[in-house]
């Protein structure tokens, strides 16, 4: 599939109208377009600059080359549903895997359940059981703020979830099925209690010929909406092709902390612990156990196609003006209310969680080349 990664690696997005008038474009600068966008269209660029970073964030995401992995086993006498694996794309298919994990899992004559894990996915998947009346306890090492989950972007696409070369049909199918759900589930949360909302992105590139974020015929490209190809005069990005679309944003340190309180207030517990080995999980008290651990599944389920892919961010001030999102080769920008986004780094099998310098420059570098031609 076109992912934010694969976007990222080939540097092609964009659109065969609006780029053939432009070709001979290089070194990205506006007078090289041979135009001048009307104010109506120009965006309000990133102030790029080490004097304005407020953090630099370091995450692992749980990848899976087969996807992300929903399925019901036996634990001795008990019903244990794994729900985990979304490598770049757990933000956005939290409430849909979690209602795979619900349907396959849950037993109303024996509502006690536990989820194991406090991201994203255990906090849908509480959630869901909750709706359902079972009576839920969340057990978990990391709380938000101190979960992956809280480093994404988050933009709702799933996004490198997968190789193309080691999925399924039927994974497919329920990918889209989850992302569908979601992608409803999310537009109910939209507003500044969960803070999620709306915002365009534009994708660019020197050439034309992209299917991303979907290609034709791809049920994913259902879920895009408002795509479109610009043409110069409708946009001041350094680059010929530029498409636009739109996609929810999820600003996680809000949207979590607010999950964590429905939890609560639906009459769930939230436990601190921390599972070393799978008897620990069997004899816990409830019947059905949701494994929602995210990475932490591979040393105590054992798993061992999970593997981390590390995303380093590098997070400017807010600046409100910048609403939108960009994709680019350079990496991409995603405008919060909470700061700028910037990152795109995708680091296979690095489980370090230290910044690397060098990684960080080089973000840095190639936003403020796009931001200062604008
Ligand atoms: C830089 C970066 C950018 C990203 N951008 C996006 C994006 O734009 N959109 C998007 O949808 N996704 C994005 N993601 C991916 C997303 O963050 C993950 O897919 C998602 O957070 C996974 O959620 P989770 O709940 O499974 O895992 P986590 O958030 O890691 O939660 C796992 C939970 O399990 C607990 N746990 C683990 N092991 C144990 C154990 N042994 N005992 C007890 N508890 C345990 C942890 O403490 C934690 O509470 C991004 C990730 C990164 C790193």
């Amino acid at each position: 599939m076109q992912t934010r990664r694969t976007l990222l690696a080939i540097g092609a997005a964009g659109l065969a109208s609006s780029c053939a008038a432009t070709r001979g474009f290089s070194n990205g600068l506006q007078r090289d377009l041979g135009r001048t966008p009307p104010a109506s269209t120009r965006l309000a660029p990133v102030r790029v600059s080490r004097d304005r970073l407020i953090r630099i964030d370091v995450g692992l995401r749980p990848f899976r080359p087969s996807g992300f992995r929903v399925e019901r086993e036996a634990l001795g006498d008990k019903v244990l549903v794994h729900n985990y694996g979304h490598g770049g794309g757990g933000i956005t298919l939290s409430w849909g895997t979690a209602k795979l994990a619900v349907d396959l899992g849950f037993d109303p004559a024996r509502p006690d359940c536990a989820v194991l894990g406090c991201g994203a996915v255990g906090l849908a998947t509480a959630r869901l059981l909750q709706e359902r009346g079972a009576r839920v306890r969340v057990y978990a090492k990391d709380l938000p703020p101190n979960t992956t989950s809280n480093v994404a972007g988050a933009q709702w696409w799933p996004a490198s979830v997968y190789d193309n070369d080691a999925v399924t049909p039927a994974y497919l199918e329920q990918h889209f099925q989850a992302a569908r759900f979601a992608f409803r589930r999310y537009q109910s949360l939209v507003g500044d209690a969960y803070g999620v909302n709306w915002e365009t992105n534009y994708s660019l590139s020197n050439r034309p010929g992209s299917s991303y974020p979907a290609a034709e015929g791809d049920p994913m490209r259902a879920l895009v909406v408002n795509q479109r190809d610009l043409n110069p005069l409708e946009h001041n990005f350094p680059r010929p092709c530029v498409r636009r679309f739109d996609t929810m944003m999820i600003e996680t340190p809000l949207y979590l902390r607010r999950m964590e309180l429905d939890v609560r207030q639906a009459g769930g517990e939230i436990v601190v612990r921390s599972f070393d080995d799978i008897a620990q999980v069997r004899a816990l008290p409830e019947h059905t156990i949701f494994n929602c651990t995210g990475l932490g599944a591979g040393r105590l389920f054992g798993d061992t196609e999970i593997m981390p892919v590390r995303g380093q961010l590098a997070i400017l001030l807010p600046q409100p003006e910048v609403d939108y999102n960009v994709i680019a080769r350079e990496g991409y920008m995603f405008g919060r209310r909470d700061g700028v986004v910037l990152g795109g780094t995708f680091e296979r099998g690095e489980w370090s969680l230290e910044p690397d310098p060098a990684q960080i420059e080089r973000i840095l570098t190639g936003h403020a080349n796009i931001f200062r031609a604008m």
